[in-house]
């Protein structure tokens, strides 16, 4: 599965942000060094069409779809120098797929601040600088070696002569504290990069996290608009929310929620959103299975065919394709029925070649 890693300096409310999305563990305390394990959190996709698709329905099972959250632990200053838990949770970040950067915007004497004010943008600086520090030592491993290589004769020699032109433009970015994903680089030039797993190469989502008393003023918010003009700078994208009302909401009875997101001004909890730019961030996508049974959301790549959108639900349906009945979720909400859709001509028959549509309603025929 595809995950998000949490990640910020100490106090900044990811915990408080993780136990929200997960509603499971790791207790959020005013420690810096309290969420020692990594934490991973399984979290629903949030999607208003399945919840549409079920009214209509009224399946016995509402299954959504899922993504990978994992809290991980206390990066401060230093970290990639070992300090903190160091090289540790430096480990972690490199196996997940996309990073939530949290920064704190809320002002709470009673809450520490490792860094002694609260400055979301000094805050990102102070992360990034670790990981591009961290990013810097497994370049420059790799360029050691490539270096020896280029001495052998031949096609390999001549791939470590070009391997080390990248890592030297790479490694000169680095130096500067430009991460890799804000490094304008080629698609082959990634490539050379692709198995470094490089830490700043990840795409980032921000999470600005205020305090309840701002909610709705977040447009003459300060700290807020500055953590917006920064992500815009690297086009990335920006979700304000409380992270500790998050939490209270989700503790609440779910009857009670809507009244209380209303109380505080809110359409939605700031968790939707999170979850949501997370999944586009990703590149990911949903369709659904409809049927008496259960109405399921499945996640793909965007781009993937039928045979591979099959093959998540189950290996041998992709082996075993032949082809897809395919209507879109609105068709099948404005019409009622399969067969009222299929009556308007809306049911295609599509085949192995079929490029899946977000919002697209599958049901596939295979052998076994
Ligand atoms: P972490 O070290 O980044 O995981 O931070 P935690 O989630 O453990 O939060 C540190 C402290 O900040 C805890 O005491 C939280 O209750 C508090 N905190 C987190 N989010 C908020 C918030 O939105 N507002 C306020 N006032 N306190 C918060």
């Amino acid at each position: 599965a595809l995950s998000i890693g949490i990640v910020g300096l100490p106090n900044v409310g990811k915990s408080t942000l993780f136990n929200a999305l997960s509603a499971a563990g790791a207790q959020a305390a005013n420690y810096p060094f309290c969420t020692i394990e990594p934490n991973v959190g399984v979290v629903p996709v949030p999607d208003e069409r399945l919840d549409k698709l079920s009214a209509l329905v009224k399946p016995l099972k509402k299954i959504p779809t899922s993504l990978e959250f994992v809290d991980i632990a206390g990066l401060v200053r230093g970290a990639s120098k070992g300090e903190g838990l160091g090289n540790q949770f430096l480990g972690n970040i490199r196996q997940v797929d996309a990073v939530l950067h949290v920064l704190r915007c809320f002002v709470d004497d009673n809450v520490t601040h490792v860094e002694g004010g609260v400055d979301p943008v000094r805050d990102r600086d102070v992360v990034d600088t670790e990981l591009c520090l961290k990013d810097l030592e497994t370049v420059e491993k790799r360029r050691e070696r490539s270096q020896k290589n280029t001495k052998m004769g031949g096609k390999a020699g001549d791939e470590a002569k070009a391997e080390l032109v990248v890592l030297d433009k790479v490694k000169a970015g680095l130096d500067s504290a430009i991460t890799v994903r804000a490094q304008k680089l080629t698609s082959d030039e990634r490539a050379v990069l692709k198995d470094l797993f490089l830490l700043t190469d990840k795409p980032v989502l921000y999470v600005a996290n205020i305090s309840e008393k701002q909610i709705g003023k977040e447009d003459s918010d300060p700290m807020v608009q500055r953590v917006r003009e920064m992500a815009a700078k690297e086009g990335a994208g920006v979700v304000v929310l409380a992270a500790a009302m998050e939490a209270e909401i989700q503790q609440l009875p779910e009857e009670e929620r809507p009244g209380f997101l209303e109380s505080a001004g809110l359409t939605e909890p700031g968790l939707h959103k999170v979850v949501r730019e997370g999944y586009k961030l990703l590149g990911l996508q949903t369709y659904f299975t409809v049927g008496e049974q259960e109405c399921r959301a499945w996640t793909i790549h965007k781009g993937d065919k039928a045979p591979q959108a099959a093959g998540v639900i189950h290996s041998d349906f992709e082996r075993g394709f032949i082809k897809a009945e395919v209507m879109r979720w609105e068709d099948l909400l404005k019409y009622g029925s399969e067969s009222a859709v299929k009556e308007k001509g809306l049911l295609r028959v599509e085949g192995k070649e079929y490029v899946v549509q977000d919002g697209d309603c599958m049901h596939f025929r295979f052998n076994v």
